[in-house]
């Protein structure tokens, strides 16, 4: 999709503008993904290009590849990116988002019994995500 949302943190210093996005939500429920959300997180993804950001971020290395932002006044999770990658970014953050869909929850097996997510979409278990994704195994 193309136009421009507009999304923020919880306290508003941070704020984000896009202008293309992909209107389908992927949750994750791996061991960093679980810590770091509360129990899962979701995104869903922009290209870099396309992303405008305000304010100050903070950035964590949670694996090697890969940065996990947040705002440092409030904490909210903004996104997940690995390096030279497409914003995996937190719906929770536009208003727009709620009406985008989930369309896979990866680590599918791995998620603690309180998220579980319904509908028909794919569930790929650890097993296979990791053969088709050969470098998060050592991560995880
Ligand atoms: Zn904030
Ligand atoms: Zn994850």
């Amino acid at each position: 999709m193309s136009g421009t949302i507009h999304g923020r943190c919880l306290c508003g210093d941070v704020t984000i503008a896009l202008s293309r996005w992909t209107p389908e939500i992927s949750a994750c429920h791996c061991a960093n993904c679980r810590r770091a959300g509360g129990g899962l997180m979701a995104g869903f993804d922009a290209p870099a290009d396309a992303v405008t950001v305000t304010g100050e971020v903070r950035r964590f290395r949670a694996v090697d590849f890969a940065e996990r932002a947040f705002c440092p006044r409030c904490g909210a999770n903004l996104w997940l990116r690995d390096d030279g990658g497409d914003y995996e970014l937190s719906p929770a953050l536009f208003d727009d988002a709620a009406t985008f869909p989930l369309v896979r929850e990866v680590y599918a097996d791995c998620a603690m019994r309180f998220a579980t997510l319904a509908g028909d979409h794919p569930r790929i278990e650890r097993t296979e995500y990791e053969s088709q994704n050969p470098h998060v195994e050592a991560s995880q």
